[in-house]
């Protein structure tokens, strides 16, 4: 099997649930060795214990999700859905450029949008400590916060303003 997908996803109508799956190198490696992807699902079902009997399955290169009336679907998550998809187009940074958005960022970790957050590099944006620190667990904030002050640094965290072009 040339074409392996990225994820599986599985509904389960004997255990009621929903199975998403995001192969790992190891299984993506283990993938190439089947002959088609029933033979990759049916030998997932094993490792993630759910019956091909049972289930609808679909394999995904790009992994979508939109959910609808659950607590932590607000707006915020509308947005990072269309982020998302228009990530995936790659054409995010025309979007925002053409739309006179200039202000508006993404963070690198979480996809979120903001105006104001980490520039790390000087070419990462980040929206908090905590996704900073995620993505480049090796670094000390407080010392870069400290770094910061200094005029030469090129990681602070700033508020990008409207009519200032993008990056
Ligand atoms: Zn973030």
């Amino acid at each position: 099997m040339n074409q392996i997908p990225n994820y599986i996803i599985i509904l389960d109508f004997v255990h009621k649930r929903v199975i998403k799956i995001k192969l790992s190198d190891e299984e993506k490696q283990f993938a190439s060795s089947f002959d088609d992807l029933e033979e990759l699902v049916d030998a997932l079902s094993e490792v993630y214990h759910f019956s091909l009997v049972n289930c609808q399955w679909m394999a995904l290169d790009e992994y979508i999700e939109d959910s609808f009336g659950f607590e932590n679907n607000t707006e915020v998550n509308l947005a990072l859905s269309f982020v998302r998809a228009l990530s995936a187009k790659g054409i995010l940074d025309d979007v925002i450029s053409t739309n006179d958005i200039e202000h508006v960022r993404v963070c690198e970790h979480c996809g979120k949008l903001m105006n104001e957050g980490w520039v790390y590099e000087g070419i990462e944006n980040y929206c908090s400590d905590a996704c900073l620190k995620s993505a480049h667990p090796e670094i000390d904030i407080d010392v870069l916060k400290v770094y910061a002050i200094e005029d030469n640094s090129n990681s602070y965290w700033t508020k990008w303003e409207e009519n200032i072009p993008y990056k």
